[in-house]
């Protein structure tokens, strides 16, 4: 009869295999170009925003594309509603 440390320990020691392996020096890469380190079980990531090139944190030129955009978007819907009135 087992009993039930050692199923503790079998159970410990095939979890541990499973378990991926973990790389204290990762490399993760962002769309930006820009790279760092940072402890993950993949070698290598590859993320599309960081907290270089994130809005959030770059603060001005991409929230003014947003708003550049914004307005591209009103003007679509304000020439919409001007079709609609000429069919009147
Ligand atoms: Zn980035």
């Amino acid at each position: 009869m087992i009993s039930k440390l050692i199923w503790r320990i079998i159970y410990y020691t095939m979890k541990k295999d499973i378990h991926p392996k973990y790389y204290p020096n990762a490399k993760i890469q962002c769309a930006c170009g820009n790279t760092w380190t940072c402890g993950s079980t993949k070698e290598f990531i590859e993320v599309e925003v960081c907290s270089k090139c994130h809005p959030f944190y770059t603060g001005k030129e991409k929230i003014i594309d947003a708003m550049g955009q914004v307005q591209k978007f009103r003007k679509r819907l304000a020439r919409k509603e001007e079709m609609k009135k000429r069919k009147k």
